[in-house]
């Protein structure tokens, strides 16, 4: 049967519909990789073997039955980012105040995942409430990076990206507020994508910064994580922001580039991503990565997007604002952790114990932050100049996308950096979403898929594709054009990582 852990979601579905091999199996496969490897590499917070069996088994006997699959990823294992709400395990967030905290109701991507036969072995770590790009902020100790156990997996989703390039799972879902779908992707050799804002439904994702939150895809191909896509997207009447309209044909986009052609698709180099604070080796990599697009028939242009440099001030402005708004509700009385709650103290006491001790430094640090930006007197200074920048960096893309199809730049400054490295310097750690950021503020699409490795460390760099709103369906198909190319020869990216041992 070979390790059932190597291969694709597609092939893995190929196998369950055709009855080659049990949703059972594949699901016992990974449950088994993950005993194996998780206690070094940390991706998971919590394993539902039993869901996993159960729900693999149901894939099965309705299959069994003579039923066509519920969908095109019935039977196929994943890891779900600790931000979705599951009725049946605990949502933490990463966060101690959630500790033990399992939601009455399915998030809609949940719910969506099951409908589809999906199979969700567990929840993966993440920097406390999606604050992070590094994973250290979860409450729960790191994840670390399968490349190198020494390094980051990127955050704040690095459980999922561990998960996917440890072998633990072919599929996971990520949210995206600032880059913690793509950085991930790109440090840990996998594929990530940030929808356009709206695409995928956030009931049921517990909100970090609403404007800008999109959960997503990730997988360790392009077709996996397009298959994936279309899965979990589309109209959700339960959120207001959710984008009525048929949802981007990512798989046939995946299809056609994978024959390889890009001729008459214009491709635009952000030149304000590049330079100084890069690593040589990831721009080294980018840069062969644009040559390989133009090979392929691509007409590269440089494009300049003057206010992207202001983005990342602007993000930090406007997550915290948002982020002291939406954590709120951690008020002791609702959800999870309650401290001092000893009949001697009144109920903003607790409250205030309870988040002093519920809540992590970074955390605070944006609460703080936030609630100083909205405050009255600086709320226009801060909070309102920052919304004219995103009104900037919208116009900047709008601007760009008149000229070309997508938008091309490194995922990331820097390859994955060492556990404890930027622990102690914020503004160091904020650097990694550099590029990322652009897209959450716009709106728009964007996704990273792997581009070689650096030549001074030997790790994944990302290339980052971006395209406009609702129009997710043009980066896929140039990055699965990137990837064939990419692939020949060499054979599959993730298959290059280090063995980790049995
Ligand atoms: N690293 C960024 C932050 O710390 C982005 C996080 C995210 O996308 N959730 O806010």
């Amino acid at each position: 049967m070979g390790d059932l852990t190597r291969l694709t979601a597609a092939e893995l579905a190929a196998k369950v519909h055709s009855r080659e091999v049990s949703a059972v199996e594949v699901a016992q496969a990974h449950l088994d990789r993950i005993a194996a490897v998780d206690g070094r590499v940390h991706a998971f917070l919590h394993v539902d073997a039993e869901g996993a069996l159960a729900a693999a088994r149901a894939v099965d006997e309705a299959l069994d039955s003579g039923e066509a699959p519920a969908s095109p990823l019935a039977g196929v294992p994943l890891a779900l980012k600790d931000v979705f709400a599951t009725r049946d395990m605990p949502t933490t967030c990463g966060s101690k105040i959630l500790d033990g905290w399992v939601p009455p109701y399915d998030a809609t991507v949940t719910r969506r995942l099951r409908e589809a036969g999906v199979v969700i072995l567990g929840k993966t770590n993440m920097d406390e409430f999606a604050m992070g790009s590094s994973t250290e902020n979860s409450a729960y100790g790191p994840t670390r990076n399968p490349w190198d156990l020494d390094r980051i997996p990127g955050g704040s989703g690095g459980g999922s990206s561990a998960a996917l390039a440890a072998f633990e799972a072919p599929l996971a879902i990520g949210t995206d507020t600032g880059g913690s779908i793509r950085q991930p992707g790109a440090v840990t050799g996998t594929v990530g994508a940030k929808p356009t804002y709206g695409g995928v439904s956030r009931y049921g994702l517990v909100a970090f910064s609403s404007s800008l939150d999109q959960g997503g895809p990730c997988g360790r191909t392009v077709l996996d994580t397009a298959l994936l896509h279309e899965v979990i997207a589309g109209h959700d009447p339960l959120d207001s922001t959710s984008i009525d309209a048929p949802v981007p044909p990512v798989v046939a986009a995946a299809r056609e580039g994978a024959a390889g052609d890009l001729t008459g698709v214009r491709v635009g180099v952000v030149r304000e991503f590049a330079g100084e604070g890069y690593q040589p080796g990831v721009l080294a990599a980018f840069h062969a990565a644009v040559e390989q697009l133009r090979a392929l028939g691509a007409e590269i242009v440089e494009v300049s997007c003057p206010h992207f440099t202001y983005a990342l001030p602007a993000y930090y402005l406007i997550a915290p604002s948002e982020c002291s708004s939406n954590l709120a509700r951690f008020d002791a009385m609702r959800y999870g952790l309650r401290v001092g709650d000893d009949g001697s103290r009144s109920a903003e006491d607790v409250m205030a114990l309870t988040r002093e001790a519920g809540f992590g430094p970074e955390v605070k640090r944006r609460i703080m932050i936030g609630t100083y930006a909205l405050s009255s007197g600086y709320y226009d200074a801060y909070y309102g100049q920052a919304q004219k920048v995103r009104t900037l960096i919208s116009r900047d893309f709008a601007a760009a996308f008149e000229r070309v199809d997508v938008l091309v730049s490194p995922t990331t400054p820097t390859t994955a950096f060492r556990i404890g490295e930027r622990v102690d310097d914020p503004m160091a750690m904020y650097l990694s979403d550099l590029c990322t950021i652009p897209a959450n503020l716009a709106g728009n699409a964007a996704m990273s898929v792997p581009c070689g490795l650096a030549e001074e460390d030997g790790l994944p760099v990302g290339l980052q594709i971006m395209a406009p709103a609702m129009r997710d369906h043009r980066m896929y198909r140039v990055a699965a054009a990137y990837e064939v190319a990419r692939d020949a020869g060499a054979g599959r990216f993730a298959d290059r990582a280090p063995e980790l041992g049995a």
